[in-house]
């Protein structure tokens, strides 16, 4: 069906607790078009409000799927798994999440648990199928809590979203498609060490030499470096077409054919 398309909304470009807590960038996660298919990815504070603002209709989603429990990623998944339920009234979509998000301490509450269709719990090395859209969960992150990231693969195109992770050794060779998405908090490696910093970042991208590599998540030190000027110098200096995500922006993923 030539008519179907992939279109990814970033509904917040926010990373870790300071750019996030003062809203400097929204931090609502990402809305997945993927054909008939929509999944909503890391619905952080504020997701419920961009994507009513963006007119994305929350009881249409097929599926919400969380990397991992830090609030940054999951503080509107409530609320979300409410919304997709039509308010719990109709049993419908999909949620995964990491064992750690439904255990100990649970970022999802427990009487929401039945009104989803199902509810999965996301391993490494998983692989999962939503519709006619699947998505693996290669590797377990280095992180606090129990993180992963993921490729997904539509009938049309596949695409890989590093999450939030410190670097290590092997980390890029589990996550090849046409377009990477990744995570870069800060803007040199240090602390806090959990999250990639850019050179690391850049490293990654000219390992994996994707078609389209898309910025997002950014702390304090990316916000304020512009991360826009810093996705024209990568671009400059890797040859491979860097974007900096800016909040509300789309991404039709039909550009990676141009
Ligand atoms: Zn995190």
């Amino acid at each position: 069906m030539a008519d179907l398309s992939d279109i990814i909304t970033f509904l917040g470009t926010a990373g870790a607790r300071f750019v996030m807590i003062r809203q400097f960038l929204a931090s609502g996660g990402a809305w997945l078009n993927l054909g008939d298919t929509q999944i909503l990815l890391d619905p952080g504070p504020g997701s419920l409000v961009q994507a009513a603002k963006r007119k994305l209709d929350a009881a249409k989603l097929d599926a919400i799927i969380l990397s991992h429990r830090h609030l940054d990623h999951s503080g509107d998944i409530n609320v979300m798994i409410e919304a997709m339920t039509d308010g719990g009234t109709k049993k419908r979509g999909m949620v995964f999440a990491p064992a750690d998000a439904l255990n100990q301490d649970p970022v999802i509450l427990s009487y929401l648990r039945s009104y989803p269709q199902s509810m999965q719990i996301l391993i490494a090395g998983g692989s999962y199928v939503i519709n006619d859209v699947s998505f693996k969960t290669p590797i377990r992150h280095k992180h606090p809590v129990e993180t992963y990231g993921f490729i997904f693969q539509t009938p049309r195109h596949t695409f890989s979203w590093i999450t939030d992770t410190r670097y290590f050794a092997d980390l890029a060779s589990h996550y090849e498609g046409d377009l990477l998405i990744i995570n870069v908090v800060r803007l040199k490696p240090g602390a806090p060490v959990d999250h990639l910093s850019l050179p690391e970042v850049k490293s990654i991208i000219e390992e994996l030499r994707p078609k389209v590599a898309i910025l997002t998540h950014f702390g304090m030190t990316m916000w304020r470096a512009k991360p826009w000027e810093i996705a024209r110098k990568l671009t400059e200096e890797t040859g491979i077409t860097v974007i900096a995500a800016r909040d509300g922006m789309k991404f039709d993923l039909a550009e990676l054919e141009t």
